[in-house]
């Protein structure tokens, strides 16, 4: 099963356009969550790769940002249709490093596939601005041109989109690239540059160096004053880390971090809409998820209907090995995240939870783990407080709008919101008091490529996706004329 689908996918760095090994030669190994199997070994970069990896991207910069917005816009639109031909073999590959059922991984390379096609668009619109200085007269003349080369750090919950959304604006814009893509889940990424090499990609404008060391090898990048963008999507103590790193040479962040999103349901909700969002806010992806539905607060009225409903389509979800037909719910991706989730259900239980569904992993090999609702759950779990990044729906029920907004904001996070009315008054008006860079209004999905995707509070800085996500990686340039 894993000769077939790995024969091609390279396993080495690849920089200046070239795949080579480790200077010291480490390697590490690539697991499959379902079987606990090793597939693959992946060269690990060290600190010397990744001085390689940025000579090589800052000596293609200037050749890149030179080339006309078109031409780049069409290299994405080429990766973009390579991608889409290839589908069925990225969703494979990124089912078996990262364990996700097939729907969620083909869910994901479409998603993937869109950012190059929408920043194919957008490399074509990098508009100025010309205005009259209000005192002096002058012109005030505004370019936005290319920051230079940038370093993308990418987490394993998707392997090809938290990657492309980088890339895509990255390489819209004019950068140059270095992408160090999670040790769980390196292969996705590594199996792209082909693609994006026949796409017209350039040797050293992007180059990906996974690595066991990520620390002391982002590090020796933030350290280089080439470097002059860091986006960085993973969990916010790590993004905490990697502010501090660029603050030395201080290089523009863009930072995707945590979320612990409430999902709210008011008593006059379409029940069923609200169900389907559910599933999907909180089973896209097994809840790995950044915009995983984490609290469920459900309006008390109609909190014994809904718990109900979603049990019954929790509790019909197929658990399993992801590559298997009518599977669902794939393994978490390794041990460490399916302990977090049993231990932080066993502490609600500990206080007091009812487990409506699910609640305990079965036995055996792979990190599964069921597709489980849990309600009554006490103030003090803790898994109001922290991600879950698992198939646990936490419900608790709420009696009135102030009541629930102001647990709903009680969180350092603030990446996405849902909410449920038919009420579209409240709506709006509930939407404006969270504090959450983006808001489900009857809908359990925000992700668009068209849309800026981005958090408040400690969920991050900037935004990935529509024209924001193309700001990302441009310097402001303002030319002070008289004519
Ligand atoms: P993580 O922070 O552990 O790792 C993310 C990346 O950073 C990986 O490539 C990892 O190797 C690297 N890394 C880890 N320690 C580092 C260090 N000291 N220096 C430099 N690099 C380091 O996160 P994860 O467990 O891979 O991903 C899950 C987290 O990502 C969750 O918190 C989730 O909410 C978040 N996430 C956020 C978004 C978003 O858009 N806001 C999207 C997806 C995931």
């Amino acid at each position: 099963m894993y000769d077939n689908l790995l024969a091609n996918v390279p396993t080495d760095l690849y920089i200046g356009g070239k795949w080579r090994p480790a200077t010291d030669k480490g390697r590490f190994d690539v697991i499959d969550p379902a079987t606990e199997a090793t597939i693959a070994s992946v060269a690990s970069a060290g600190t010397e790769d990744a001085k390689a990896a940025v000579d090589a991207a800052s000596d293609a910069f200037p050749g890149w940002a030179a080339r006309k917005p078109r031409e780049r816009g069409e290299i994405l639109r080429k990766a973009f249709e390579l991608i889409m031909q290839h589908a069925e073999r990225f969703a494979r590959l990124i089912t078996l490093e990262n364990g996700k059922a097939l729907s969620d991984s083909r869910g994901e390379v479409a998603y993937s596939a869109e950012f190059f096609r929408w920043y194919a668009e957008e490399a074509v619109r990098n508009i100025g601005e010309v205005s009259r200085a209000p005192t002096s007269g002058a012109r005030i003349l505004v370019q936005h041109r290319p920051a230079g080369v940038a370093v993308l750090v990418t987490p394993w919950n998707f392997p090809a989109a938290m990657a492309t959304r980088k890339i895509g604006p990255a390489l819209a814009a004019g950068c140059t690239i270095v992408l160090k893509p999670a040790s769980e889940t390196p292969l996705t990424m590594l199996a792209l540059m082909p693609l994006l090499e026949e796409a017209g990609v350039p040797g050293g404008v992007v180059n990906v160096i996974p690595s066991r060391r990520s620390g002391p090898v982002v590090g020796a990048m933030l350290a280089d004053p080439r470097v002059r963008v860091i986006s960085f999507t993973g969990s916010t103590e790590t993004g905490r880390k990697l502010l501090h790193g660029a603050a030395d040479q201080v290089i523009k962040p863009a930072m995707e971090l945590g979320g612990n999103a409430p999902f709210i349901v008011f008593e006059d909700a379409d029940i069923d809409a609200a169900i389907e969002g559910a599933m999907v806010a909180k089973m896209r992806n097994i809840g790995e998820a950044c915009t995983a539905a984490n609290r469920f607060y459900v309006q008390e009225k109609i909190h014994d209907e809904f718990a109900k409903k979603l049990s019954e389509r929790m509790g019909a979800l197929k658990v399993g090995n992801g590559l298997e037909d009518g599977v669902a719910v794939g393994p978490l991706v390794n041990a460490d995240t399916r302990n977090k989730v049993v231990n932080l259900v066993e502490d609600a239980v500990g206080k007091g939870a009812k487990v409506l569904i699910g609640g305990k992993p079965p036995n055996g090999k792979g990190f599964f783990y069921p597709a489980t609702v849990i309600t009554q759950v006490p103030d003090d779990a803790q898994l109001l407080r922290e991600e879950i990044f698992g198939p646990v729906a936490a419900i608790q029920t709420f009696q009135s709008e102030d009541d629930v907004v102001a647990r709903a904001n009680d969180t350092e996070y603030g990446l996405v919101a849902y909410l449920y009315t038919r009420d579209i008054g409240r709506g709006l008006r509930v939407s404006e008091r969270l504090e959450f860079g983006m808001v489900g209004l009857n809908r359990g999905l925000v992700s668009d490529p068209a849309a800026p995707f981005g958090g408040m509070k400690q969920s991050g800085i900037g935004r990935e996706g529509a024209h924001e996500g193309l700001m990302e990686f441009m310097e402001t340039q303002y030319i002070s004329v008289s004519w």
